[in-house]
């Protein structure tokens, strides 16, 4: 097992363990980013509320530092790991390299501008949404559905406090935007994702330390599969993100990869998301990649311990 530890930027806050996709035999522990300044990093505790990456974390130094107590780590490093839980990958082929492209929080005024460019680009992506009883809302998910996109479940709520008190409380607001999904576009999401990824601290406050591993052991039983991301592209870690910082954070990312899941956000107010989006289409299309939409058997990829 060769294990290589990389530290880059100013500060070191996200350490990820992807596994080889061919048999989890070898594992790579790559830090990932960040390399925003201190002074980026303050105040962005609503775009991270918001779904946001699992780094930068919402305050680096508390955060780390619990981390560190859990895992018994350096407080600059916040620890996850990948667990692959689908089935082999006996196709495509092994040389395939396929991005994932997730939105996360619409439906949104950015919604139909992102299907419009995915739609030049003939890309199939991923939205995990949540609830919205308006009838633009609904429009929109039928038109992400129409477009033969991917809806995943992301809560209705999306609010920490509700979702995150039990295992009980979460599975309740989940099926609460189940069941709307169903009665717009005729079929409930059988894949899901955690506002503020399955290994977000912000759910101890109401739920305690344990209740992510409790939640994510709920929504299994339930029948879905949860997806985290390898590639985040830093979009929520400011309000309006810097453009090329969400174009070079993807592509940087990427390198060396077969499988990427891409964290991005289907947001109103992040319009640099949406100016980056075909950037971000051509360049991993030229660096091979073709894309997808996530199924319940796709490659996963997971910070929590199963
Ligand atoms: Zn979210």
């Amino acid at each position: 097992m060769g294990v290589q530890i990389r530290r880059t930027g100013v500060y070191v806050m996200g350490l990820i363990i992807s596994a080889n996709l061919a048999g989890c035999s070898a594992a790579q522990i790559h830090t990932e980013q960040a390399k925003q300044a201190p002074s980026q990093l303050s105040g962005i505790t609503a775009s991270i509320e918001s779904g946001g990456s699992p780094t930068p974390t919402p305050t680096p130094a508390t955060a780390t530092a619990a981390e560190a107590e859990v895992k018994g780590l350096d407080t600059a490093i916040v620890e996850t790991r990948h667990f692959y839980t689908g089935p082999p990958h006996s196709s495509p082929p092994a040389g395939d390299k396929i991005a994932y492209l997730t939105f996360d929080d619409g439906p949104s005024a950015s919604t139909r501008k992102i299907l419009h460019i995915l739609k030049t680009f003939g890309a199939t992506a991923t939205f995990f949404v949540i609830g919205t009883e308006t009838s633009e809302g609904k429009s929109l998910y039928r038109e992400i559905a129409a477009d033969g996109h991917a809806l995943g479940n992301h809560t209705y709520s999306h609010d920490y406090n509700r979702i995150y008190k039990s295992p009980e409380a979460f599975m309740k607001d989940a099926r609460k935007l189940d069941r709307l999904l169903e009665e717009t576009v005729g079929y409930r999401p059988d894949i899901l994702r955690f506002p503020g990824g399955s290994n977000n601290h912000l759910s101890w406050k109401s739920g305690g330390r344990g209740v992510m591993n409790k939640v994510a052991a709920a929504v299994r039983e339930e029948g879905y599969q949860y997806f985290d991301w390898n590639v985040s592209s830093t979009d929520a870690a400011a309000p309006v993100q810097d453009r090329d910082m969400i174009i070079d954070s993807v592509l940087s990312a990427s390198k060396g990869k077969k499988r990427v899941i891409v964290l991005m956000h289907d947001n109103t107010y992040k319009t640099t998301t949406v100016e980056a989006l075909p950037v971000v289409l051509r360049k991993l299309k030229a660096a091979g990649f073709r894309f997808d939409k996530l199924q319940k058997t796709s490659f996963t990829f997971q910070f929590l311990e199963p």
